[in-house]
């Protein structure tokens, strides 16, 4: 019987570590979410399409093909077969992905792909992201909420990207933030059945082997 773990949460509080170490523990698939959303900002932003115009996005949300490499050792992403893993980490990307990702065709094209990855992992999957317990997977075995204070989440993305200014990544991420969880189209929010872990005062292994007896539970 194959095993659905979701875990949501906003950005820096440790998603993606401890989705992959969970992954990998458990012999599970895992998927970046906010990979595909950063990977179709991307392809928007390097077609020239205009990321204040919703109509204009909708329009071309089919465009690209989005693949996710599913192996929790080495994740990858590719659109329209090149590998965007680097491009799509970039500020301009991470500070237009919350409007690309409100346009509900982007939603619903991306959620589509997500199931359907989801639903071809054998052993089961380990999905990061804002919505999949509540919208995507929402018959997941286990829901995860991750949260932290601003402040450390801050102190955690400014590690690293290696020297970034403290204040500033602050200010980026409250502000992602506060744009992902008042979309009108599945914003980000901790579904009814999902345990929430607040990280500030756990280690990375701390938090890992919560959620890996979480799901053995
Ligand atoms: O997880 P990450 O910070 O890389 O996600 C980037 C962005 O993708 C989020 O800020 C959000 O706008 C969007 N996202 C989303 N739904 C998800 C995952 C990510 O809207 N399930």
């Amino acid at each position: 019987q194959a095993v659905i773990v979701a875990i949501d949460g906003p950005a820096g509080t440790g998603k993606s570590s401890t989705s992959k170490a969970v992954a990998t523990q458990l012999g599970l698939s895992y998927l970046d979410t906010g990979a595909q959303y950063r990977a179709i900002t991307w392809w928007m932003v390097t077609n020239g399409i205009d990321i204040d115009d919703p109509t204009a996005i909708a329009a071309v949300t089919g465009k690209p093909e989005i693949v996710s490499g599913t192996d929790p050792a080495e994740p990858t992403i590719t659109v329209d077969g090149v590998d965007v893993a680097g491009p799509i980490r970039t500020q301009e990307v991470s500070s237009k992905v919350s409007a690309v990702s409100a346009v509900p065709e982007v939603r619903a094209r991306i959620t589509e792909l997500q199931r359907a990855v989801a639903a071809g992992a054998e052993r089961g999957i380990v999905v990061e992201g804002r919505d999949i317990g509540t919208t995507v997977l929402p018959d997941a075995d286990l829901k995860v909420f991750l949260t932290a204070s601003p402040e450390a989440r801050a102190a955690r993305r400014s590690g690293e990207l290696k020297g970034a200014d403290i204040n500033a990544t602050r200010e980026a991420l409250v502000k992602r933030d506060a744009a992902d969880s008042s979309r009108k189209t599945s914003p980000l929010a901790k579904a009814d059945d999902a345990v929430e872990v607040d990280t500030t005062e756990l280690t990375l292994a701390q938090v890992i082997e919560c959620v890996v007896t979480l799901v053995e539970e």
